[in-house]
């Protein structure tokens, strides 16, 4: 832990942490060792980790990335965090994020953007680029993420580390700030895909007495199946993810990633997901919908941000939330707001969530031709910070292979597979059916 910390402190330039407190780790990790000298050899005992500021901490301040929640400290741990600190985990801090998860870059953090270890003039992608940039920069051996629309996978692509989202409900969403809740889902990153097996071995149990989106499906130790064999393994390519839209460095990578799992034994299949491109709008229409009414909590009232000075209780509300939110939020709830609202609901939402049947149909379809689906993470490498600049949409568009599996709800996996332009990592990802987190951890622990 006192090795993290330092490096921690080493590399501050990276704006990977929002919140440490060394006195808080250092007893963690004293009581760790309390528990290793009595004989207790749990496997994540003493581990030190990170947490995306999403999940709701006591020991350390909780922001989600946003002036909202500046300085707001939880009065109970999340689900995720109380379990791993159960299983002996030593908490390094908070790392920064994209505001309540929204982004692909960590820009839109409200306190700093954050650095990609590999050319710090880029961005580490997001939304839990602290999450990503700390276990590339290996100032923490493994840190939790949230996944809405592909913000653990895309991340883990741009960093060069391996990461991975459960299926919708395997994990519990207790204490993790909402976003989009049909959508939100906790997982983890770290160097390696047996790291994750060990980490997702604790994360993914039921919590039916704090989640009620949390599934009857008992925890599952994840290691075992690590080394299993992948010969005859079916691996589906769905041909749209190879179009124009992707970049040839990064198409190159995969396709030699996927020469090599013909190696290991795995046979490719040609798949269909016809649907791809509706993943856009549908996502960016039920995603905000939902932020839309999750961010109406932050109203001035009951916790965070209150404006100085206002007139009346709606004047409060207004000035609030016009101070306490990013332009990203503000342009998210606008967006939900509207396609929520009488007379736009069934031309927009109820029309976003046909396709949202139809995409998760699609993947079942595809599934009866094969065992898991691969393809890119994303369409380039990691952008220039600033690339994008104001223009919201070049993000959204970049979030094309990550969206479905999230509509879906299925499990999904990024894993380095190579270099492209100017020498950045590049992911593949593993999409598997529901459940089949094990047999995904297995596929990925095999190709590393
Ligand atoms: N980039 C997507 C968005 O901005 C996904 C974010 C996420 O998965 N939290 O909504």
């Amino acid at each position: 832990a006192q090795h993290f910390l330092a490096r921690g402190r080493q590399h501050e330039s990276l704006g990977a942490y929002l919140d440490t407190d060394e006195a808080v780790t250092l007893a963690q990790a004293r009581e760790a060792d309390a528990r290793i000298a009595r004989g207790d050899a749990a496997p994540l005992l003493g581990v030190p980790l990170a947490h995306k500021d999403i999940f709701v901490t006591k020991d350390f301040a909780t922001t989600a990335g946003s002036k909202m929640l500046e300085g707001y400290r939880s009065p109970f741990d999340a689900t995720v965090v109380a379990r791993l600190a159960q299983a002996g985990v030593v908490t390094l801090g908070k790392l920064n994020c994209d505001e309540f998860a929204m982004g692909s870059s960590n820009e839109n953090s409200a306190y700093k953007p954050v650095r990609n270890p590999w050319d710090v003039t880029r961005i580490p992608g997001g939304s839990s680029g602290g999450s990503a940039a700390a276990v590339a920069a290996r100032l923490a051996p493994a840190s939790t993420g949230t996944d809405t629309g592909g913000s653990i996978r895309q991340p883990a692509s741009f960093c060069g580390i391996t990461g991975i989202k459960p299926t919708y409900g395997r994990a519990s969403r207790y204490g993790m700030i909402a976003f989009a809740s049909s959508l939100d889902q906790a997982g983890v990153m770290a160097r390696s895909a047996q790291d994750c097996a060990l980490l997702m071995s604790t994360v993914c149990a039921p919590d039916p007495d704090r989640d009620s989106t949390s599934l009857d499906v008992p925890a599952e130790d994840f290691t075992k199946s690590l080394d299993a064999s992948i010969a005859g393994l079916r691996i589906g390519i769905p041909k749209e993810f190879f179009g124009e839209g992707l970049s040839a460095d990064v198409r190159g990578a995969i396709d030699a990633a996927l020469k090599q799992y013909e190696k290991l034994g795995a046979k490719l299949v040609e798949v269909s997901l016809p649907r791809t491109e509706l993943a856009i709008p549908v996502y960016y229409i039920i995603a905000p919908a939902e932020a839309s009414s999750n961010l109406s909590r932050f109203d001035g009232v009951k916790f965070g941000h209150r404006a100085k000075q206002y007139a009346d209780l709606l004047d409060m509300y207004k000035k609030t939330r016009a101070e306490g939110f990013g332009d990203e939020v503000k342009r998210r709830i606008m967006i939900g707001t509207y396609v929520l609202s009488h007379g736009y609901y069934d031309a927009y939402y109820l029309q976003a969530q046909k396709i949202r049947r139809m995409i998760a149909d699609d993947f079942q379809q595809a599934f009866k031709q094969c065992d898991v689906i691969a393809g890119p993470v994303a369409p380039t490498v990691a952008w220039k910070l600033g690339e994008h600049g104001n223009d919201p949409l070049a993000d959204y568009l970049a979030d094309i292979f990550t969206l479905p599996g999230s509509l879906a709800g299925l499990p999904g996996m990024s894993i380095p597979c190579g270099f492209g332009d100017a020498n950045m990592p590049v992911g593949i990802q593993l999409l598997g059916n529901y459940f089949a987190e094990g047999k995904l951890l297995n596929a990925a622990h095999r190709f590393q």
